[in-house]
């Protein structure tokens, strides 16, 4: 899954919400990827960036796990409304639920967004360079392929190794 944040310390959040998505019902082996920073892809008058994704079992299902991901934005002052990919204090996206393809009224995996995302793309390929992101076809492409595809956003990996993990 993956985690954004553009206020209010962006750091803080992102290591938060990790220690709270690690204590979920359900979650076990939590792995995080370094934090990336991007400019945004919408609005231009707001701050930049800072990334992560994380992997971990799950024993819920996909719609199960976005109610307790929802829960944690909330919980970290995100608004429901808000201007179309306006700032936020933190992002709880669900971009991949292994190689299950979802298509329900609010809940699309592999993210819509995923192809466009180089704020997603690089963390996952950090954690596996070898990912491969399953499509409608029944087929799958290779995450270096969508990155090679993919606008960057002025990405920069951080330095200081893995947001977290359990
Ligand atoms: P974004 O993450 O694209 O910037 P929001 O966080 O405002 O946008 O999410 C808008 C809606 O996207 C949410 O209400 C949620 O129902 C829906 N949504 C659909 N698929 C997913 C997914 N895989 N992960 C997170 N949200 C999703
Ligand atoms: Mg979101």
């Amino acid at each position: 899954m993956a985690l954004g944040s553009n206020l209010d310390g962006r750091e803080e959040h992102l290591r938060r919400a990790v220690q709270d998505i690690a204590k979920l019902d359900g979650v076990s082996g939590l792995v995080c990827s370094s934090l990336y920073e991007t400019a945004p892809m919408g609005p231009q008058d707001q701050p930049d960036y800072l990334n992560a994704v994380c992997r971990f079992d799950y024993t819920g299902t996909a719609r199960v796990l976005m109610g307790q991901l929802q829960a944690i934005e909330r919980e970290h002052g995100r608004q429901a409304g808000g201007r179309r990919w306006g700032e936020r204090p933190l992002d709880l996206d669900i971009a991949l639920f292994g190689e299950q393809i979802i298509n329900e009224p609010g809940l699309i995996v592999p993210h819509a967004g995923l192809a466009e995302r180089s704020f997603v793309l690089w963390p996952l390929a950090e954690l596996d360079e070898a990912l491969r992101v399953p499509d409608k076809a029944g087929g799958a492409v290779a995450i270096r392929e969508l990155q090679e595809q993919c606008q960057r956003f002025g990405i920069q990996q951080l330095a200081g190794g893995p947001l977290g993990h359990e």
